[in-house]
């Protein structure tokens, strides 16, 4: 086989095209929006992301990390906004490379689409969307979105790469034998602007991710290289306290001076934003396995939209993409093969982030000023300074290691255990010196 189908040319679709030529294949990517490089079109979702080391691996597999470094931000830990405006730091890690980095979706997406076409191997044809597929015949339906003119298109092997409401993935659904499941949140979301200062200096301390946790909901916000910080509100879609019952100019205004006063200067336009910006809704998909038999393959969030609390969406997208690249180099044309281990070894982990993403939901807008959470905390980096090999926190875990995703799971669920045990009967974690954590590791 010479030539791959991918239907999606968001943040995985060229990432992936872009492994599949340096491993000598051609790629035809259609994409139903217009291309962001020539038209100003808003990249969809959020307006920057959080990168980790997953996200930045599969980077310098492509040799695209040099170019996207530069235009993060690093973010050292949460800075958590309390009611009374007083606010604390919490570091995500205790070296000093363990930070996350704010990186803007639109430039990431286009210098993605351009490395793939640099390679030569990878067309994109913009404003073409897939409306159906036919996994027997191998055939996809596509359509113009300037003209509504449609045709079928022929392939040898499609790769599903087209996002939570994946046209391939539905097309698997429809062959039956798949398990699929997707579970709203019942929270959404609405994005709104912090604008620079008069002097264009940022509003907030720019190396963190600001929370102001209100314990059903939460406001958070990451800054951007021109001084923006893009806050996002995340909060029920319905319900007494809700997007449905917040709408007005006086509900909106009420509603912040209760709960986030501090943000009430920071972001001017308020109001007008909060009326303008659309709600997002929140949804995890799982499904299984990935794969149907050697015609077609699901990647990113096609394959495993998740909440995004943990910053792992686009982070565990990529991953998929390094691991699918190394077992083509491992099983050569043998696509069964290829798409089986995939699946086998991969969907599992797709499920944890899934499920460790929506607990981390309750961890950001609610524990993280808990005593107890605190305490745990404290530990766990005592924990892993003594015994770096065998104690890694959750967390460190999931965005400093590329560990898979289902061994952190159980090793977190695991030390989470040890961690309540020793804590139950502490008075203090000055107890706790590196021969009496010696005893306790022995448990893990
Ligand atoms: C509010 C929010 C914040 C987030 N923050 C983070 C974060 O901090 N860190 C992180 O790692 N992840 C984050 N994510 C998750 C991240 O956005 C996704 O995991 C990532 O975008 C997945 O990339 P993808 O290419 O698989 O899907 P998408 O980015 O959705 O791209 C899919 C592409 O396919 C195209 N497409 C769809 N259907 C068709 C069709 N039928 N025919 C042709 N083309 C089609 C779409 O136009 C799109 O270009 C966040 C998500 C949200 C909603």
């Amino acid at each position: 086989m010479e030539k791959i189908t991918l239907i999606g040319a968001g943040l995985t679709g060229p990432l992936m095209a872009t492994y599949l030529a340096n491993h000598g294949y051609c790629v035809d990517i259609y994409e139903q929006r217009p291309d962001m490089r020539k038209e100003s079109i808003s990249a969809g979702r959020s307006i920057n992301l959080a990168m980790s080391e997953r996200g930045n691996h599969a980077l310098k597999e492509v040799g695209l990390y040099e170019t996207i470094n530069p235009l993060t931000i690093p973010m050292r830990g949460r800075m958590i906004h309390d009611l009374d405006g007083s606010t604390h730091l919490q570091p995500y890690g205790q070296r000093p490379n363990e930070v996350i980095h704010s990186v803007p979706r639109a430039q990431l997406n286009k210098a993605l689409m351009t490395l793939a076409e640099e390679t030569g191997k990878v067309k994109i044809h913009f404003n073409k969307e897939c409306t159906d597929l036919d996994l027997d015949k191998k055939t996809v339906t596509i359509k113009n979105s300037y003209t509504g003119e449609t045709c079928i298109i022929s392939y040898e092997l499609v790769m599903g790469v087209d996002g939570s409401a994946s046209a391939v993935r539905e097309a698997i659904v429809q062959k039956g034998a798949f398990s699929y499941q997707k579970k709203p949140l019942g929270h959404g979301y609405k994005e709104l602007t912090m604008y620079p200062k008069r002097n264009g200096d940022f509003r907030l301390y720019s190396n963190a991710l600001h929370i102001w946790p209100r314990g059903q909901f939460m406001l958070i916000a990451l800054p951007n290289k021109d001084k923006t910080f893009t806050c996002t509100l995340f909060f029920p879609i319905e319900g007494p306290i809700s997007f449905e019952t917040v709408n007005d100019e006086s509900e909106i205004l009420k509603f912040f001076q209760l709960q986030f006063p501090d943000t009430i200067k920071l972001i001017p336009d308020l109001v007008e934003q909060f009326q303008q910006n659309p709600v997002g809704q929140l949804a995890s998909v799982y499904c299984d396995p990935w794969h149907y038999q050697d015609k077609a393959v699901l990647l990113g969030d096609a394959a495993h939209a998740v909440v995004p609390f943990f910053g792992q969406g686009m982070n565990a997208s990529f991953q998929d993409c390094s691991v699918l690249s190394s077992l083509i180099e491992k099983n050569r044309g043998n696509w069964s093969d290829i798409f089986s281990e995939f699946s086998r070894t991969h969907v599992q982990n797709g499920h944890a982030i899934a499920d460790m993403a929506v607990e981390n939901y309750l961890e950001m807008r609610d524990h993280v000023n808990d005593p107890e959470y605190k305490k745990r905390r404290k530990l766990e980096l005592k924990f892993e300074e003594y015994f770096p090999e065998k104690f890694i926190p959750r967390y460190s875990m999931v965005s400093f290691h590329r560990l898979p995703y289902a061994e952190v799971y159980q090793r977190g669920e695991k030390q989470f255990r040890l961690l309540d045990k020793i804590i139950k009967n502490l008075k203090s974690i000055e107890e706790i010196d590196k021969t009496t954590a010696l005893t306790y590791i022995k448990d893990l």
